[in-house]
């Protein structure tokens, strides 16, 4: 047996009984490494880390030296998880001299983090006179011996257990960004924190590879199936998947894992600590994608884990689960899905992120941020998640969990009430018809037209396919995609968009340009103009898509009726020699820039229909960036101005009878459906579960009676900052739910 598996194998002996002393540890590791001193530090309560242990410091100072978590190098280490190998410790920024300890006879020192199910636990450190760097394999050999501390830590207590139980009946709430809305109230189940495996040591490596490489072929099988078979509505979602197999089958980190079994590690073992090494990268990158990339491959490490245990079938959780994750990988959220979970906490999380745009699709209430929820949550403990105000409480107190259950009873009753709206026609008290439509860029979402009764898609937006896929697909890829939304329309109406790349919305690996206002930069129709390749393609797609049926393309961030023309121009160029050619091709345009207003007779010429995008437009006609959270409800799409402009353009369009219809996130809101019914633009689209609301307002609304209420508050109030009140106020009087 070699000389670590020997230590680790008496270590093991050790740690069977649970409370063997850490003292003897401490000694065991020390004279092993040929050090003088080894020091166990274990995190108490406040996040202080204590001595607890020590062979070669002086005894005294076991139970008085504390250091902060952040503190010293002892504490840098359990900050940043990382192990430090320093020759020359003294000299180290952070050394922190405690005089108790007597260490100022000891220049180098290893310390590295103990970690269990990502929680930090202590800091197990060696020390030696002569300044000396420590070799791979040392560091190899106390890393592994950490895990093992890791058990002892966990089964021992490392806080005050009265301290503990005096936390763990606190309240205790954590902000995060609405991913998806909603409110769930449910015991908490923690992701991605595959138990730490029983058995480290192996005597056999050879069947240690063996059972590795059976785990991978069981874990891609598993992959295989859950692609094709566990998806929403049956549709495969490959534009967020696709990218996800490949990092399955990439070699890399599964070098990593058959290295660390070559070192005499179980595969359970083997895996885990690649987890855990990559967890700790995950901390440090910084890009985004990278990031989603690296969550990917830690998701893949739990199915391998779960594999290799044979446990691959997943157990449904508890009823009303909320689900808490560092990070979540798409196929892994479909697997918690599958097994029941009602809400998810993703601390770690991108609105733009593959998991984020599952979320949406499977309407999972969704939080972003919490950080330290995770942390602070045992499975099982009570959790309270309100997606809408961007809260998760743990152990929420009685009185607020009863309000909660009160407004979630509530919302299932109007959920039953807008279920049956579905196949009511879309209609205001006085009869008036309303066409409201679907926002979607998924195909996952194309369900959503039979769930909602939507009369079409209003706006689909063919970027965020892309972005989900992590690149600009090719001409018969992106035909298949626009092929299959024009077949679940089935022939109702769908306004694709062409690319909207740019601003926030980055595809994977382009680096975003070096401009101070991205928002208003080289992004959208501006950079297909100036490499009218991609839109030409796009271009071909669509119309090969249509397959001779009805094509509507409109085109985003237009400033000028010349740009419009030009991608027309494109667009028909394409359209001459695709066949066969679409029944009907109508091409408009999205309103989005403000310049185009003063241009709007000759746009009204040339465009077929007009769709506002009030996201963008509101951001450039307040000049107020739709990004910044300092900003967010300091203007009113129902100001004064807002208005005017908008009353104006239905004018307008009406006159010159070409279809308008409003798509931004206004057009979901009942207050903002009904008053722009009320300046006549009777087109709106909308997320699907903005729809059902919107319809049972407006049925409420006699809008001769509201159109003449409308001109008076803006005459009247033509100073205010907003008329949103005032319109609140007749709606509410008028009975109109909002
Ligand atoms: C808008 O700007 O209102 C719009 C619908 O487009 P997006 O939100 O995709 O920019
Ligand atoms: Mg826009």
């Amino acid at each position: 047996m070699s000389a670590p598996r020997r230590l680790l194998a008496r270590l093991r002996h050790l740690t069977a009984h649970g409370t063997a002393p850490l003292a003897e540890f401490a000694h065991l590791v020390a004279a092993d490494l040929v050090s003088e001193v080894c020091s166990i530090y274990a995190m108490r309560p406040g996040d202080l880390l204590e001595l607890v242990a020590t062979e070669g410091l002086r005894p005294e100072a076991v139970g008085r030296t504390r250091l902060r978590v952040g503190e010293g190098i002892i504490g840098l280490v359990a900050a940043t998880g990382e192990a430090l190998n320093l020759p020359d410790a003294q000299n180290h920024p952070a050394f922190a001299y405690r005089p108790e300890t007597g260490e100022e006879a000891y220049a180098s020192m290893l310390a590295v983090p103990v970690r269990r199910a990502g929680r930090t636990l202590g800091v197990l450190a060696v020390q030696n006179r002569a300044p000396r760097r420590y070799d791979a394999d040392e560091v190899e050999v106390l890393e592994t011996v950490a895990m093992l501390l890791a058990e002892r830590l966990a089964a021992g207590g490392t806080a005050d257990g009265a301290e503990e139980g005096l936390l763990g009946t606190v309240a205790r709430r954590f902000g995060g960004t609405t991913i998806v809305p909603g409110v769930a109230i449910g015991p908490v189940v923690r992701h991605g924190l595959a138990a730490p495996p029983r058995c480290l040591l192996a005597d056999d490596p050879a069947l240690e590879q063996k059972r590795l490489a059976a785990a991978v072929e069981t874990m891609q099988r598993g992959l295989d199936e859950l692609i094709s078979a566990r998806l929403p509505e049956g549709e495969a979602p490959r534009e967020v998947l696709a990218a996800y197999r490949l990092i399955a089958a990439d070699a890399g980190w599964l070098r990593r894992v058959e290295d660390a079994i070559r070192g005499g590690l179980t595969a359970e073992a083997a895996v885990h600590r690649v987890g855990g090494e990559l967890r700790d990268r995950m901390r440090r990158v910084v890009d985004p994608y990278l990031r989603e990339r690296l969550a990917d491959v830690e998701d893949m490490i739990g199915r391998l884990l779960r594999a290799l245990d044979g446990s691959e079938a997943p157990s449904p959780v508890p009823p009303g689960a909320i689900l808490l994750a560092r990070r979540l990988g798409p196929a892994e959220l479909l697997d918690w899905h599958a097994r029941g979970i009602a809400a998810v906490v993703i601390e770690d999380a991108s609105a733009a992120g593959h998991a984020a745009i599952l979320a949406g699709a499977l309407d999972l209430p969704a939080l972003a941020g919490a950080r330290g929820a995770l942390e602070a949550a045992e499975s099982g403990e009570e959790g309270l998640l309100d997606a809408d105000e961007g809260v998760f409480v743990l152990r929420p107190e009685q009185e607020v969990k009863a309000a909660y259950q009160r407004e979630m009873a509530a919302r299932r009753a109007r959920q039953a009430r807008w279920a049956s709206l579905r196949d009511r026609p879309a209609v205001t008290a006085d009869g008036t018809p309303m066409t409201l439509m679907l926002n979607a860029g998924l195909l996952l979402e194309l369900g959503q037209l039979a769930a909602t009764g939507a009369a079409g898609i209003g706006l689909f937006r063919t970027e965020i396919a892309m972005l989900a896929r992590g690149a600009v697909t090719n001409v018969a890829e992106q035909a298949a995609v626009y092929a299959r939304v024009l077949d679940a329309a089935a022939g109702r109406p769908v306004l694709f968009r062409t690319l909207d790349l740019g601003g926030d919305k980055l595809l994977p690996g382009s680096a975003p340009p070096e401009e101070e206002n991205p928002a208003m930069g080289w992004r959208s129709l501006r950079v297909a103009l100036d490499r009218p390749a991609v839109l030409r393609k796009q271009a071909r797609a669509l119309l090969l898509a249509a397959e001779g049926r009805e094509l509507s393309v409109m085109f985003p961030m237009v400033a000028t009726v010349a740009e419009f023309a030009q991608a027309r121009a494109l667009l028909l160029a394409e359209a001459a020699r695709v066949r066969p050619a679409p029944a009907r091709l109508r091409i408009g345009t999205m309103l989005e820039v403000p310049s185009l207003l003063w241009q709007i007779d000759e746009l009204l010429k040339q465009a077929e229909f007009i769709s506002v995008g009030t996201n963008d437009l509101m951001q450039f006609v307040f000049a107020a960036d739709r990004g910044t959270p300092a900003l967010a409800g300091r203007y009113d799409v129902l100001s004064p101005g807002m208005l005017t402009l908008l009353g104006w353009l239905a004018g307008r369009a009406e006159a010159a009878a070409v279809p308008l219809s409003i798509c931004g996130e206004a057009a979901g809101r009942p207050l903002e459906a009904m008053t722009f019914a009320g300046l006549g633009i009777t087109t709106l689209s909308m997320a699907a579960g903005a729809l059902p609301p919107v319809k049972e307002a407006l049925a409420a609304v006699d809008l001769p009676g509201f159109r003449k209420v409308l001109t008076a508050i803006r005459r009247n109030e033509a100073a205010a900052a907003s008329l949103r009140e005032p319109i609140a106020v007749w709606a509410r009087e008028h009975g109109v739910p909002l």
